[in-house]
C-alpha cells in the first residue's frame, strides 16, 4: 500500500520549493526500499485560487488534507490566514513543532543555537473569544484545558524520549507565566510537569518573559521547550532571528494520525516566478514529514545532505550564494 501525501504548494515561491522538497522525497523512495512508495496528490489554496473560485480553501482541499497520511504545503500570500487554520484544523493538529538550529557555513546570530519549540496549536488566546463590549472595552477568553495541556505534554515526553531533541540538553523546559495567569498558566505548568514526572522525563520551568532574555544571550542553556500557543508563535519566532534566515526554518503540524509540513517561510513575492527562493526550509519540512511516517533514518539522511550543501555546498540568494533553487536542489539531492 501506498502512503498518500496531499500537495499543497499555493502561491509564489510554495510552487518552486515544495517540488523541490517532492524531489527529495522522490529521491529518498527510490534509494530506499523502506520508505513508501508515496502516492502524491496535488490540490489548490491561497491567492490564485481564491481569484479564480472566490474560495482561498476549496472543499476538496481541506477533505484530500483530512484523509492524507501527511500534507506538504508551501505557502498562502493574503489568503494566508483562511487557509492555514483551517488545514491545521482539517489536520486535527495539536501540536506545532518548530525547530530552530544555526548551521556551519551559514551566518547566524548566535550560531550555538539549537532549540526545538513545541507549541500548543488549538488553545490559549488563539481559541479564545474576543469581544468588544461597547466603544471602550474589548475582552478576550483565554481558553486552557488540562486534557490539551497533557495531549502536549505527553507528546513533548515522547518526542524527548524518541531522542528527537537536540543532543546538548536532557528533557524539556516549559515556559508559562503562571505567576499572573495562575488559573490557565497555572493549569498549563501543573499539568505538563505533572506528566513529565509521570513518565520520568527531566522538565525544568521557566518564565516565558525571563526565557525571552536568557535564551539569545545563553541558547546552549535551551533544547527542547514547551509553550502555550502564543508564547510559543512569539518564543520561536525570536529562536528564528538566532539562527539567521526565513529560508532555513521547517515546520510540523502534528495531529493524532496525520500531520501538516510546511517551511516557517511565506510566499515571498518579492522573488516569486524568478526561480531563486531557497529550498532548505521546505526540504527540512519534508524531512519532518518523513519522520512522522515513521522513516527516522531517511529524515537524518535528508538532513545531513542539507548540512553538508550549507556547509560548503552551492547557497541561494539569501545565503549570500548565486546557486537557482534547482541547482541547490540538485546538490542535495546528490548528496543523499
Ligand atoms: P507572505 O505574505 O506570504 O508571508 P512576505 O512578503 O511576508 O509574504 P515572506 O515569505 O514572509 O514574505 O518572506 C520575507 C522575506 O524573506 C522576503 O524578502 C523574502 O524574499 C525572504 N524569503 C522568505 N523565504 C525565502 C526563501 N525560501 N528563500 C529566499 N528568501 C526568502
Ligand atoms: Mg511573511
Amino acid at each position: 500500500m501506498s502512503e498518500e501525501i496531499a500537495v499543497i504548494e499555493g502561491d509564489g515561491i510554495g510552487q518552486e520549493v515544495i517540488p523541490a522538497a517532492v524531489e527529495v522525497l522522490d529521491a529518498i523512495a527510490e534509494t530506499d526500499a523502506s520508505v513508501g512508495p508515496f502516492e502524491y496528490v496535488a490540490a489548490d489554496a491561497g491567492d490564485a485560487v481564491a481569484a479564480e473560485t472566490g474560495e482561498a480553501l476549496p472543499d476538496e482541499t481541506y477533505e484530500l488534507a483530512a484523509n492524507a497520511d501527511a500534507t506538504l504545503f508551501g505557502a498562502a500570500g493574503e489568503t494566508a490566514a483562511d487557509v492555514i487554520l483551517p488545514l491545521r484544523e482539517a489536520v486535527g493538529s495539536f501540536v506545532n513543532v518548530r525547530p530552530a538550529r544555526a548551521y556551519p557555513g551559514v551566518d547566524a546570530v548566535r550560531p550555538e543555537t539549537d532549540v526545538v519549540f513545541l507549541r500548543e496549536n488549538t488553545e490559549g488566546v488563539y481559541a479564545g473569544h474576543e469581544d468588544r463590549l461597547s466603544d471602550d472595552l474589548s475582552t478576550l477568553t483565554r481558553v486552557v484545558t488540562s486534557t490539551g495541556s497533557r495531549r502536549l505534554a505527553e507528546y513533548a515526553c515522547e518526542f524527548v524520549a524518541d531522542g528527537r531533541g537536540p543532543d546538548h540538553r536532557d528533557g524539556f523546559t516549559v515556559a508559562h507565566k503562571a505567576n499572573v495567569m495562575r488559573e490557565t498558566d497555572g493549569r498549563f505548568r501543573e499539568e505538563v510537569l505533572a506528566v513529565a514526572d509521570e513518565h520520568g522525563i527531566e522538565a525544568d520551568e521557566e518564565l516565558m518573559d525571563a526565557f525571552a532574555t536568557k535564551l539569545p544571550l545563553d541558547p546552549s542553556q535551551y533544547g527542547v521547550v514547551v509553550c502555550p500557543n502564543l508564547a510559543g508563535d512569539v518564543l520561536s519566532d525570536l529562536a528564528a532571528g538566532l539562527v539567521g534566515g526565513l529560508g532555513l526554518l521547517p515546520s510540523a503540524n502534528v495531529g493524532a494520525d496525520n500531520g501538516l509540513f510546511e517551511p516557517v517561510h511565506g510566499s515571498a513575492p518579492d522573488i516569486a516566478g524568478e526561480g531563486v527562493a531557497n529550498p532548505t526550509a521546505a526540504i527540512l519540512s519534508a524531512a519532518m514529514l518523513l519522520e512522522h511516517l515513521g522513516y527516522a533514518e531517511a529524515a537524518d539522511r535528508v538532513r545531513d545532505s542539507v548540512e553538508s550543501v550549507l556547509a560548503d555546498g552551492p547557497r541561494t540568494g539569501d545565503l549570500g550564494g548565486s546557486a537557482t533553487t534547482a541547482e541547490m536542489t540538485d546538490a542535495i539531492v546528490d548528496g543523499l
